[in-house]
């Protein structure tokens, strides 16, 4: 038998390939194997074959070819592969976080062909070319002969889906497109867009080739109805569009209103949100083709989309486009390198644009198309107002006046919102007699009082215990909870306002499935007037009646070591101000603060987001911080502070003579989580090249010489600092 050899990517930390052999014909570049590795089995990507055995004694054969999954098409294999040098991560991790997870399994995907509709071309002439004695594959043959095979496929054998992956590439078999209802296209009725968006849509339109877009407009600027347009334009040329969308709970909004829009489109969605078998079918129908419109959070940026023609990133300046674990990637990035390499528009969203991006069109890379006006006639912008906070005593943290406004709203039948970014009862739990405060034994952070189920819980390592009866140093038994989080905030709103108890909406009580989505529908048939949340209700949620919302503790966001932190405290309260006054009604923010003479508020106040992100990227140039400088982060976790000191002391070292500059290692600002002590090592440049040669080049040290006792992360572009 003629064999060829491969070289196939694994989902492992090495940044390096391995060969098996194969028969010849089974398997190709892109397509997924099954291999020995050691004692295990592993799914791997195959990056190369070739007729050449490679100088290696003992080479192994590969396990199963299992022809489950459309070999994926070079230009997703570019995009891991610029991925993986960019972000300095094994190809292999990159490939793997490519895939659905059903994917990545070392057996074959079972598949289900329930949702799989299939048809012979010829069933007579299929069923004459096979064995007699196939009998499953007959009994398989025999069902295709009606478009629905479809809950029987999964009884034949768990072999069905390859043998029709056969039949289909022989041409014997169709894959056909589920039946939906109705069959002759709906018309749907469409708003007349205005000029700002109308200019924007004929852009887009134009572009030929690669060229990205930076739609700037406030919320409710008609932002959505241009992506909506111009995706029309590309359906109309048979082209498949990837939008991204920041957070799962996104999603199912945003996706009603493109399947109403597009009522006879095959629209899916891709989120890590989704079951196994529903996200790998997705995905595989956007790789072949069926599937014209993708929606997706960050991992879809990879979906193989044979006939893409428009990407679309909403909320673009969104944290949550990067990928924190594993990979650190910026999926944002990632579709504009997509966009630039397959030639096509990428359309960037936002209210709030990123710094990064912002600089990009000042500088012309990017084209900048303003949406300066509310689409809705009539509809005006909220106003913000300051609350200071100084020298007025507080009511359960909440401001005298934000109350009366409470009232007022209420009493006129509006709905408000108080917004604080704090879930839990209080952030501690403090002894007035001895000093004594709720520290989690394991991290450098405090134990916040949840009072629903009477624990003290860390919100960064997961620890949790019971409330002490008493303080574990004096004894004294009255142990205060100082300051507000969201459940302390509706204990107080419900004593004050008992005849429109309010409703809170924050991480805690919405980790079931369904469950935010209930309450939402409370909120949009009027059932609550009044609400308490945190930055999961700032997102994307329309709520017609909101005329009124309480911000409570924003100057948080004002002294952090971030240097990103006052741009991403504008972008969450404009989107919160952004929920207020949506349909017609005026909308009122109101502000607590203690600083109300900090710059960061006029510039908030005067609304001017523009001025604010110049102003921005003045002082980033000026202090040569990114984006006008390239960063990376080298993280180092040890039992020991001084053990990930010492390590990052010797990569410092590794990195002379590189064209970077690294810095002095320090304690992470978060010195101790989960036990591990941390410390980070900055190294910087006035570009991207060397930072990036720099991350490759650590990242093989310490994979050839693996440190004893460190846990590292090398985090290429940090977005937190
Ligand atoms: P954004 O995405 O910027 O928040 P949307 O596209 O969601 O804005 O528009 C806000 C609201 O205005 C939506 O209810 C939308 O249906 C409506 N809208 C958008 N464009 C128009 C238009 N040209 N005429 C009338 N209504 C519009
Ligand atoms: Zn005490
Ligand atoms: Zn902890």
């Amino acid at each position: 038998m003629p064999y060829v050899y491969l070289s196939v990517a694994l989902d492992l930390p090495l940044p390096r390939s391995f060969d098996y052999r194969a028969p010849a014909g089974v398997t190709g570049v892109g397509e997924r194997v099954i291999v020995p590795f050691g004692r295990q089995t592993l799914s791997g990507v195959v990056l190369a074959v070739s007729d050449v055995p490679p100088d290696f004694p003992k080479l192994k054969d590969i396990a199963e070819a299992p022809a489950d999954l459309p070999a994926l098409p070079a230009d997703v294999m570019a995009l891991c592969r610029f991925c993986a040098d960019f972000y300095a991560a094994p190809l292999g991790m990159v490939l793997a976080a490519a895939l659905p997870a059903a994917l990545r399994q070392p057996r074959p995907w079972a598949g289900d062909g329930t949702h799989w509709h299939w048809q012979a071309v010829d069933a007579d002439g299929l069923l004459a070319r096979l064995s007699p004695r196939a009998r499953k594959q007959r009994q398989l043959a025999e069902l295709l002969r009606t478009p629905q095979a479809r809950e029987a496929v999964r009884d034949v054998a768990g072999d069905a889906l390859r043998w029709l992956g056969e039949w289909q590439a022989s041409g014997d078999v169709v894959a056909v497109a589920p039946v939906r209802a109705g069959g002759v296209p709906r018309q749907v009725a469409l708003p007349a867009l205005n000029a700002a968006q109308a200019a924007a849509v004929t852009a887009v339109d134009a572009a030929d080739g690669y060229a990205a877009f930076l739609l700037y407009g406030v919320t409710g600027s008609g932002k959505t109805e241009v992506y909506l347009r111009t995706i029309a334009a590309r359906l109309a040329r048979d082209e498949q569009v990837l939008v991204l969308v920041p957070e799962i709970n996104l999603t199912p909004q945003l996706e009603a209103r493109f399947r109403a829009r597009f009522p006879d489109e095959a629209i899916v969605s891709l989120h890590s949100g989704l079951a196994d078998g529903e996200r790998t079918r997705n995905w595989l129908q956007a790789a072949r083709g069926d599937a014209r419109i993708v929606l997706g959070t960050r991992l879809a940026v990879f979906t193989p989309l044979p006939r893409l023609g428009l990407i679309v990133v909403d909320e673009e300046h969104d944290g949550s486009y990067r990928q924190q674990e594993g990979v650190r990637y910026s999926a944002r990035d990632l579709a504009v390198w997509r966009a630039r390499d397959r030639k096509l528009p990428v359309l960037l969203g936002s209210a709030t644009p990123s710094i990064e991006t912002w600089k990009n069109a000042s500088e012309g890379r990017y084209t900048r198309l303003d949406l300066p006006v509310r689409a809705v006639a009539g509809a005006v912008a909220p106003t913000l107002e300051l609350l200071p906070t100084g020298r007025i005593a507080l009511q359960d943290g909440i401001h005298p006046l934000a109350l009366e406004r409470l009232r007022a709203t209420l009493a006129r039948c509006g709905q408000a919102l108080v917004f604080i970014n704090r879930r839990g009862y209080a952030p501690v739990l403090a002894c007035n007699e001895c000093g004594w405060v709720s520290n989690c034994k394991r991290c450098e952070a405090r134990l916040v009082l949840h009072l629903g189920d009477r624990r003290l819980r860390c919100h960064h390592c997961g620890f949790e215990c019971t409330i002490p009866a008493e303080c574990p140093d004096c004894g004294n038994a009255d142990l205060k909870p100082l300051g507000q989080g969201t459940q302390r905030i509706e204990d107080a709103l419900a004593a004050r306002f008992p005849d429109t108890p309010p409703l809170r909406i924050d991480r805690d009580n919405t980790r079931r499935k369904g469950s935010l989505e209930a309450m939402l529908a409370q909120v949009h048939d009027g059932r609550v007037r009044l609400l308490v949340g945190t930055q999961m209700l700032a997102k994307g949620h329309d709520f017609a009646n909101l005329q009124l919302v309480v911000v409570l503790n924003a100057d948080a966001g004002l002294f952090s070591v971030d240097f990103r932190a006052e741009e991403r405290l504008f972008a969450q309260l404009l989107q919160v101000a952004g929920r207020a006054g949506r349909a017609g009604q005026p909308g009122q923010v109101l502000i607590q603060t203690r600083y109300p003479e900090h710059p960061f508020y006029a510039a908030l106040l005067a609304g001017d987001y523009a001025a604010f992100a110049d102003e921005q990227l003045a002082t980033r140039r000026e202090l040569l911080l990114p984006p006008c400088a390239a960063w990376l982060m080298i993280r180092a976790e040890a039992k020991r502070i001084e053990t990930a000191l010492a390590f990052l002391n010797a990569l410092r070292g590794a990195l002379a003579g590189q064209g970077v500059q690294a810095m002095t290692p320090i304690a992470a600002t978060m010195s101790r989580k989960a036990g591990w002590e941390r410390a980070q090592l900055l190294v910087t440049a006035p570009t991207r090249g060397p930072v990036v040669a720099a991350a490759s080049h650590l990242a093989e040290l310490l994979v050839a010489k693996p440190p004893k006792g460190v846990r590292w992360v090398i985090d290429v572009d940090p977005q937190d600092v």
